[in-house]
């Protein structure tokens, strides 16, 4: 059904307030995030930017249940196994199916405590977690998405059936008979005796098995909620990197890109519409963006959010300038700020020596010594920076830009370089070379091309994504 545009935002409003979720905690922001509230359509907390996943910590919200009652219905329809899904127990909120009670046991005694999902234990909150996480709702059924076209709810029908056909399977955990000779894991490569539990995948064949702890999803190494798991090139994985084998994921809305283009920027990608300021949401198209935390910025948000002030002239460091960062101090990547205390021999690509929060070309000029009348300064140190030239030139010029800056007097006060009391041996090893940081980016944002996907995964994975 079409839906006009004042119905469709009418009926977004009610969602959100409907939200099974809505004023839920946060588990990582405590309470810096007076509960969740949905973006419009990042499907991420308003208040706290976290994910919902961060927030859901009361039992499997209703809609997520029936979700995964429909995947694991759809599972059992394709399924060559003979499971069910898992039935809860009074004590655990999930248990592998057709276990005995002690076998129960010895499987959840092979994983880590916090991952056991004990009623009402921090393992059932990281199980509920990994269920929203790893088998993304939108990325199955149109419902959960934000826009799209009817061409494209049809193609991730498409494209959710055939990954449920092909590549969807559940683990099903078997104690290994004691009357064979044992497996060799294949995540850990290690052995499995006779009498130890263990998880078989139909898909993988039917010699293969795996550690309990040890079946986990090859991209990002959790363990496979509920034993879920897609089979693909030899690797097992969650729902959430599967489809990511497959199609490029929206940075920005977390949903499959399902359009003919989408914006690509240092290996992630984005709806051509999403790809906008995290702060203002101006577009960004064609237009320069600063990446923080894999999410783009615009300029002036930028600037407003995150300036960094240089620690010799107290100056602001513009988003153009090149930046020297060093354990969370900053300078202009110029001769005249990034340079030496005491001397200002530029240090830019040279090692130098950190201390008490100033940088220095030498030990000696780290222990205040005059440099002008110790021509060894440091032989020893000399061979590690054969291009050592002393030039005072005009370094002085900046500094009476700032006051307030650590440097200001140090060439008519000598004392306030505080001589070091570590022993010089030890001064002699914090030797460090640094590398220049550009933040800005230029340029590398492009507009790739993704095929409509195809009825084979064959060709699906041949159209290359990544
Ligand atoms: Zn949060
Ligand atoms: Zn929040
Ligand atoms: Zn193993
Ligand atoms: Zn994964
Ligand atoms: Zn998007
Ligand atoms: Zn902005
Ligand atoms: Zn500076
Ligand atoms: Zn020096």
């Amino acid at each position: 059904m079409f839906l006009r545009g004042s119905k469709k935002r009418r009926s977004n409003r009610s969602q959100e307030e409907e939200d099974p979720d809505r004023g839920q905690p946060c588990m990582r922001c405590g309470d810096q995030c007076p509960g969740f509230r949905v973006h419009g359509w990042r499907k991420i907390c308003v208040h706290c930017k976290c994910v919902r996943e961060e927030h859901a910590v009361r039992p499997v919200p209703g809609q997520l249940e029936k979700m995964m009652t429909k995947l694991v219905s759809d599972f059992q329809r394709h399924s060559i196994s003979d499971d069910d899904s898992g039935c809860a127990s009074e004590e655990y909120a999930w248990v592998p199916p057709g276990l005995k009670p002690e076998q129960v046991y010895q499987y959840f005694s092979c994983l880590p405590e916090d991952r056991v999902p004990y009623v009402n234990s921090p393992g059932e909150r990281y199980r509920i977690k990994q269920l929203l996480h790893q088998l993304p709702a939108h990325d199955s059924e149109p419902q959960y998405c934000n826009s799209l076209d009817e061409e494209e709810k049809k193609e991730l029908r498409l494209f959710s059936q055939q990954r449920k056909r092909e590549n969807l399977g559940r683990g099903v955990v078997r104690l290994f008979p004691v009357t064979m000779t044992g497996a060799i894991c294949q995540q850990c490569g290690r052995q499995i005796c006779g009498g130890d539990i263990a998880v078989f995948a139909s898909r993988a064949g039917h010699g293969s098995c795996w550690h309990p702890q040890c079946f986990q999803c090859a991209s990002c190494s959790e363990l496979l909620v509920d034993l879920i798991y897609f089979y693909q090139d030899g690797q097992i994985y969650c729902g959430r990197h599967h489809a990511e084998r497959l199609k490029p994921r929206c940075q920005a809305c977390d949903e499959i890109i399902l359009a003919d283009e989408c914006t690509e920027a240092e290996g992630r990608y984005w709806h051509m519409k999403h790809f906008c300021c995290f702060e203002c949401e101006a577009a960004l198209g064609g237009q320069r963006y600063i990446m923080r935390e894999s999410r783009p910025y615009c300029c002036s948000c930028y600037e407003s959010l995150y300036a960094e002030y240089c620690d010799t002239c107290g100056e602001h460091i513009g988003i153009d300038q090149g930046q020297m960062t060093y354990d969370g101090q900053h300078w202009h990547a110029v001769d005249s700020c990034f340079c030496c205390a005491r001397c200002q021999l530029p240090l830019l690509g040279r090692p130098f020596l950190p201390r008490r929060g100033l940088i220095f070309c030498s030990r000696s000029c780290s222990l205040g010594e005059d440099p002008n009348n110790s021509d060894s300064c440091d032989s020893a140190l000399q061979s590690r920076s054969p291009h050592h030239n002393r030039r005072y030139g005009t370094a002085e010029k900046h500094h009476k830009l700032q006051c307030g800056s650590p440097l200001h007097n140090q060439r008519t006060d000598p004392v306030t370089l505080h001589p070091p009391s570590e022993s010089q041996s030890a001064a002699a090893t914090l030797w460090t070379r640094m590398r220049m940081k550009m933040r800005m980016r230029r340029g590398c944002k492009r507009v790739r091309k993704t095929r409509r996907m195809k009825m084979r995964a064959r060709e699906v994975s041949e159209a290359g994504y990544i």
